[in-house]
C-alpha cells in the first residue's frame, strides 16, 4: 500500500526525520488559517498518488498573498488525469542542495538496499542511466538495527555527514513499517538543517495486518470492480495496460515490457476459461484507468476460446488501442473477427509488446 506524501511525512516525523511544517487542506479557503504557521513562502503540493508531480504541475510555489488563489488553481487541476482533492500546504524551505535517498528490498539478496545520489529532485532511473556512478548503493543486513558507519561513509561519499542520522532514521522507518520502499526525493540541506522535502512510503501488503492497517481500506473503484469479477488486478504507473490469462503469462508480459524499458499502467489476470463477457469486463476495466493509451492482451487459448476473446474485445469497444496476441483453440476464427474490426493480432508476445511500446511512446 502506497501512502500519500502527507501520510508518509507523518510516519517519517514519528521516527525523528525533520519534515517541513505543513497542513492538509481540502478547500482553497482553508489555507488562510495556516498561513501564520507557514511563514512568507508557501509550497502547495497536490496529494495525488502519482510520481513526478512537480513536472506535471502538481507542486506550486506561492506566498501569503497568493496562497489562496494558487490553491484554488491547484484544486482545479488534474495531475496526470487525477483530480486534486487534498493539498499539502507547507512552509517553503530555503533549499541549498537536493539529494536522493531510498531504501528498498534488493531482489537478488533479499536484503535492504540503500541508494543515495548527490543530485535529488530528478528521477533516479534517469540519473542512473546517464551516469551510473552518480548513484551509490549499499546492501545492509536486515539483522542490523542501524546502517553501519562504514557503509554510511561509502554511501555518502563527499556529501555532508549531517545527512547520516536522517538516512539512518529512514532505515528505521523501513524496518519498523515493513516497507517495500522508503524514499526521500529530494532530501534537502538548508541553513536550518536537513529536511525530507518529499516522502514516499510503500508498505508491504502482506504486513498490513501486523501494521494495524485495515485491508481494503483504500481500494479504488477499479480495484473493487476487479474483486467483484474475481480478476487479479494491480495498478502501476505507466501507460500500457496488460491483460493475460494465468499469473505466469501475465507476469511474463510485464517482464517483457520492463525488458524493453516500457512501463505498464496496470495488469489483470482474467483467470481460466474466460468467456466473451469476462474478457469484455477485463478490457473495459483496464482501459478505464487514466493514463492507459494502449492495451496488450496476451492469452493462451485452451478452455479459453480465441473467438470468444475476440468477441469480448470487440464488445468492449474501448478508446485505447488494443493489441492482441493469442494462440490456441479457435485461433483462426479469433484472428478473422479481430481483423474485420481493425484490431491488430500479432504472432508473438515479443511483437505485441514492441507494437504496444510504439503506441505508448
Ligand atoms: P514530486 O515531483 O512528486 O516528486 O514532488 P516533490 O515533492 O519532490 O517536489 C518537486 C520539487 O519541488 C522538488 O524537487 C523541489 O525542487 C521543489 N520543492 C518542493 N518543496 C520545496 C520547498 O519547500 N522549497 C523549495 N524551494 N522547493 C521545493
Ligand atoms: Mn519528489
Amino acid at each position: 500500500m502506497k501512502l500519500l506524501e502527507y501520510e508518509a511525512k507523518r510516519v517519517f516525523s514519528e521516527y525523528g526525520i525533520p519534515v517541513p511544517k505543513g497542513a492538509v487542506i481540502r478547500a482553497a479557503e482553508e489555507v488562510a488559517a495556516h498561513l501564520p504557521d507557514l511563514g512568507d513562502g508557501v509550497v502547495l503540493k497536490a496529494q495525488v498518488d502519482v510520481g513526478g508531480r512537480g513536472k506535471a504541475g502538481g507542486v506550486l510555489m506561492a506566498d501569503r498573498t497568493t496562497a489562496a488563489e494558487t490553491a484554488r488553481d491547484l484544486f482545479s487541476r488534474e495531475i496526470k488525469s487525477v483530480p486534486v482533492r487534498e493539498i499539502l500546504a507547507e512552509e517553503r524551505l530555503p533549499i541549498e542542495h537536493e539529494y536522493y535517498v531510498s531504501i528498498a528490498v534488493d531482489r537478488s539478496s533479499g536484503q535492504p538496499v540503500v541508494l543515495f545520489a548527490d543530485a535529488g529532485g530528478v528521477e533516479i532511473e534517469k540519473m542512473a542511466e546517464e551516469d551510473e556512478s552518480a548513484v551509490r548503493r549499499v546492501v545492509v543486513s536486515p539483522l542490523l538495527r542501524d546502517i553501519p558507519p562504514f557503509l554510511m561513509r561509502e554511501l555518502l561519499g563527499g556529501a555532508p555527514k549531517e545527512l547520516a542520522p536522517v538516512i539512518n532514521s529512514l532505515y528505521h522507518v523501513f524496518q519498523g513499517k515493513d516497507a517495500m520502499l522508503a524514499e526521500i526525493n529530494p532530501l534537502v540541506t538548508t541553513s536550518r538543517g536537513v529536511y525530507a522535502a518529499d516522502a514516499k512510503l510503500i508498505i508491504d501488503d502482506n504486513a498490513l495486518a501486523r501494521q494495524g492497517i485495515a485491508v481494503n481500506r483504500d481500494l479504488s473503484e477499479r480495484e473493487r470492480e476487479a474483486e467483484k469479477h474475481g480478476f487479479s488486478y494491480v495498478e502501476l504507473d505507466g501507460s500500457i495496460g496488460v491483460i493475460g490469462n494465468g499469473a505466469g503469462l501475465t507476469m511474463s508480459t510485464l517482464d517483457l515490457i520492463e525488458f524493453y524499458h516500457g512501463r505498464a499502467a496496470n495488469f489483470l489476470d482474467v483467470g481460466g476459461g474466460a468467456d466473451q463477457e469476462r474478457v469484455m469486463h477485463a478490457v473495459k476495466l483496464v482501459a478505464s484507468m487514466p493514463g492507459v493509451n494502449v492495451i496488450v492482451v496476451n492469452l493462451l487459448g485452451g478452455i479459453t476460446r480465441c473467438d470468444e476473446v475476440a468477441k469480448g474485445i470487440i464488445a468492449a469497444g474501448v478508446a485505447p488501442t488494443v493489441i492482441v496476441r493469442m494462440a490456441g483453440t479457435n485461433e483462426e476464427e479469433g484472428r478473422q473477427l479481430l481483423a474485420e474490426c481493425g484490431y491488430r493480432m500479432l504472432e508473438s508476445m515479443d511483437a505485441a509488446v514492441k507494437a504496444a511500446m510504439e503506441v505508448a511512446e
